[in-house]
């Protein structure tokens, strides 16, 4: 990339690129185009520690910070969420039922921190169980599966009754968590299903579903159908009666992601 840098740009800054290079298939651009906009910057996070949450990059919605769960509703009756928020993190208030966001949002780069009790309590589904509703229709299980047999399609990691895990990277009860979701959400016609939900999921680092066509939304010892939902939803988080806690909520939009001409 050195051959034609020398000339000045349009603003003065040095000429980065090639104007005499063929086409890129199915784009409009030249290979190396040196007319080509540059990336959106965008300012990195910080990562977690067990002790602090870390922080968001600088173009995500932030759906929890720690704080206040006033941008979350409660699913049972739609008045303000009850569960629990203190030392920066918020816990499920077991009985009150699931929580929602008022936002919604449909493609995404997702991230939650949870965390599941560190006094172990019950067995297979019965141990820290949560989960994490996107679209508040599709679960990706939270559970305590430390040492924690339970059916595989249920194991945290899994679209709950889809897909398990690739692999269990479970840390032991009451350690901090982490998913990252890349979310594309299912397309419809009027009625007709045009594309599934696609799901890529990053559990503690580790890959744990690649690009996994979805069946349909979440049901329990059944298999749901498509049905017809609006391009966006909200983030739902499960009230399974184990107090588990979450903290450090944002997602990015991939608003555009399969456009090539970003
Ligand atoms: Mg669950």
């Amino acid at each position: 990339m050195t051959q034609t840098q020398s000339a000045e740009g349009a603003q003065g800054q040095p000429k980065v690129g090639y104007d005499d290079t063929p086409p890129i298939p199915r784009q409009t651009w030249k290979v190396h185009d040196s007319a080509r906009p540059q990336p959106r910057v965008v300012t990195p996070g910080t990562e977690s520690s067990p002790e602090r949450a870390g922080t968001p990059p600088s173009d995500a919605v932030v759906l929890f910070d720690g704080t206040s769960l006033s941008g979350w509703t409660s699913v049972k009756g739609g008045g303000p969420a009850q569960w629990k928020v203190e030392n920066g993190y918020a816990e499920v208030a077991p009985g009150t039922g699931d929580i929602q966001t008022k936002e919604e949002f449909g493609d995404c780069q997702l991230h939650v921190e949870w965390a599941t009790p560190t006094e172990v309590v019950g067995h297979s589904q019965g141990r820290g169980n949560s989960g994490v509703f996107l679209m508040g229709r599709y679960e990706f299980q939270v559970l305590d599966c430390y040492q924690n047999p339970t059916y595989a399609d249920g194991t945290a990691g899994a679209i709950y009754g889809e897909y398990p895990p690739l692999v269990n990277p479970a840390r032991r009860p009451g350690e901090w968590q982490s998913y990252d979701i890349i979310w594309i959400a299912p397309r419809f016609e009027g009625d007709r299903l045009v594309s599934p939900a696609y799901a890529t999921v990053i559990l503690n680092g580790v890959v744990v579903q690649y690009h996994r066509e979805l069946i349909g939304p979440t049901t329990h010892r059944k298999v749901a159908d498509w049905v017809a939902h609006p391009p966006t939803g909200p983030l739902r988080l499960q009230d399974h009666k184990n107090p588990v806690r979450f903290r450090n909520i944002w997602y990015r939009s991939l608003k555009g992601w399969n456009t090539p001409e970003v």
